[in-house]
């Protein structure tokens, strides 16, 4: 909530939350502050509707609109029943007025999707279903063994993305310790998020995560609801979760910003064999007569087959999920884990050659997702970074990895130019355009510089090596002429050379010594000279040279 709440204040939208996290002040504060009407829209938790003050408040003020978010919840057919859910339309009965409502869910079967109209007593839906596939989003399944091994697959994952965020669901508080642990180890910042840590320490690592100061998360399926970081690059599974709807909804966190991002889930025959024995063991639930518990506990294993299905049966991985979710996929996608044959080495039991690794379709070259090394894009980050911080936001909200991206290719020149890239509405042009503009403007200006400094150099390589091939001819000239006046050449002594420059590089061009002014040190700087380069020549310190850039606007 908190986060949806910073994101929509970011975009201009009044918002609040009313939920446990506040102290009884906080939430006095926030419901006057709601009675004035200083908030568009307002999330609560299921469990606060009922309570007196909030029925009070919402049934002296009109409510335009009533959004149940997660609806799936309200369904027992759904492994996320929460019977609070079943309470809203009690809630909504009470009200003067009947608000319109509405019920948004990124995972429902058929079944589910029936139980949210029932029972959130929805009169005449209109009912939309916008698809599950998320085509950005590449899925992989890789058979692992137990310990080393399925480390060694996880590493193949992340090596190489120390820049990107990435999420690492365990399915123990015991295997989140252990592979955080051995993450660190190996030098790889990562944080850890589970039930059994202090409400500080979970807070610190959860905001160390959004604000990328760990890009890292190992965490057991306690987090993520409620997280909204739009630039997670990738959920790897360590163990294999115990339905398609937790997997799916736990994966979905990555890409949300619709950039590329990877899907990955490790599992072994033991966590096959784990899940079942959690299922047939777990302990009685008191409220629910012995044939409703047989019933849950066939519904859950149910799930579970569809669970192993997805791991082990050969075929295209998105087509699954999307069949599983009641859609009905036409081609295999070509972009998953089974269609291109796999980016990771498949880190299987060596003996058992599953027919998965022995597929014959042809295997596309891996493909992993690196960020342009843009120099632009980098320096676009740094002033997000810089600008996260001022506001104690997190970057992503400040804006989104696509939005950057766009900036750095339409380069927007203007306040009005900024309005066309998409994710920069209103607000966030007026709040953020100008620190983005000033380095968009500051970058397209040394470029061109640049361009100018390298025709440059390129045109008087020409030139000298037309110079030297003439020189070149003339002492060939020279030689004959001396044999042919019959003076022998001196004796050539044996010379040892160490070093012979290519003849066609052009002398280092000329430029006078630097001066020890800003606009000197900006000029140099703009050509091309190293922060380093610059104080060397001045006999000053990088950071000096670095302050005095930043003061200048062209650094961040
Ligand atoms: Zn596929």
């Amino acid at each position: 909530m908190a986060d949806q709440v910073a994101a929509l204040k970011a975009a201009g939208v009044p918002a609040a939350y009313l939920n446990s996290t506040l102290t009884p002040r906080q939430m006095d504060l926030a419901l006057e502050r709601a009675y004035q009407g200083a908030y568009k829209i307002i999330y609560v938790a299921p469990e606060r509707l009922e309570t007196a003050s909030f029925l009070r408040f919402a049934r002296s003020v009109k409510i335009a609109l009533i959004a149940v978010d997660e609806a799936h919840c309200v369904s027992q057919w759904g492994q996320d029943f929460r019977p609070v859910y079943l309470r809203i339309a009690d809630f909504v009965a009470q009200l003067p007025q009947r608000p319109v409502m509405g019920a948004f869910t990124a995972t429902a079967t058929q079944r589910v999707r029936e139980d949210i109209i029932r029972h959130l007593q929805l009169v005449n839906p209109a009912t939309i279903t916008t698809g599950f596939d998320r085509p950005n989003l590449y899925f992989e399944v890789v058979r692992c063994t137990e310990g080393r091994n399925r480390d060694r697959a996880l590493r193949d994952v992340l090596e190489g993305r120390e820049d990107q965020s990435g999420i690492v669901y365990c399915a123990t508080r015991k295997a989140v310790e252990e592979v955080c642990d051995r993450l660190n180890g190996a030098g790889f910042a990562a944080a850890r998020y589970h039930a059994g840590l202090s409400d500080e320490e979970r807070k610190q690592n959860q905001e160390d995560f959004q604000y990328d100061r760990v890009r890292v998360m190992v965490a057991t399926n306690a987090f993520g609801m409620g997280i909204d970081k739009s630039n997670v690059r990738y959920v790897v599974h360590y163990n294999m979760p115990r339905s398609m709807e937790a997997y799916y909804q736990e994966a979905g966190r990555a890409g949300r910003d619709g950039e590329p991002s990877e899907c990955i889930l490790l599992y072994s025959g033991q966590d096959i064999f784990t899940a079942r024995w959690m299922i047939e063991n777990s302990p009685p639930n008191e409220a629910l007569s012995a044939a409703e518990q047989a019933n849950v506990r066939r519904l859950d294993m149910n799930r579970l087959n569809s669970m192993i299905d997805y791991c082990t049966r050969d075929g295209c991985l998105r087509t699954n999920i999307l069949r599983y979710f009641g859609e009905k996929p036409g081609e295999d996608c070509g972009d998953c884990g089974f269609c291109t044959g796999g980016r990771y080495t498949d880190a299987g039991e060596a003996p058992i050659p599953t027919r998965r690794t022995t597929s014959v379709k042809p295997v596309k070259a891996p493909r992993k997702i690196d960020a342009p090394k843009d120099g632009l894009l980098e320096q676009l980050k740094a002033v997000r970074m810089a600008l996260a911080k001022q506001q104690h936001l997190p970057p992503y909200i400040i804006c989104n990895d696509a939005t950057l991206a766009s900036m750095a290719r339409i380069r927007p020149q203007t306040k009005q130019g900024m309005l066309s890239v998409s994710g920069m509405g209103d607000v966030k042009t007026a709040k953020y355009g100008d620190a983005f503009l000033q380095v968009i403007k500051a970058y397209t200006v040394q470029e061109k510089r640049m361009r100018a400094q390298v025709a440059a150099i390129a045109r008087e390589a020409q030139s000298a090596a037309h110079r030297q091939s003439a020189s070149d001819r003339q002492s060939a000239t020279d030689r004959q002429a001396a044999t042919a006046r019959g003076k022998p050449k001196a004796a050539a002594k044996p010379v040892i050379r160490y070093y012979e420059p290519p003849k066609s590089v052009p002398p280092a061009p000329q430029r006078p010594p630097l001066e020890n002014d800003n606009a000197d040190i900006a000029d140099a700087y703009l050509s091309g000279m190293s922060i380093q380069q610059i104080a060397d020549e001045l006999e000053r310190s990088p950071g000096e040279i670095r302050q005095r850039l930043m003061d200048m606007d062209l650094i961040f």
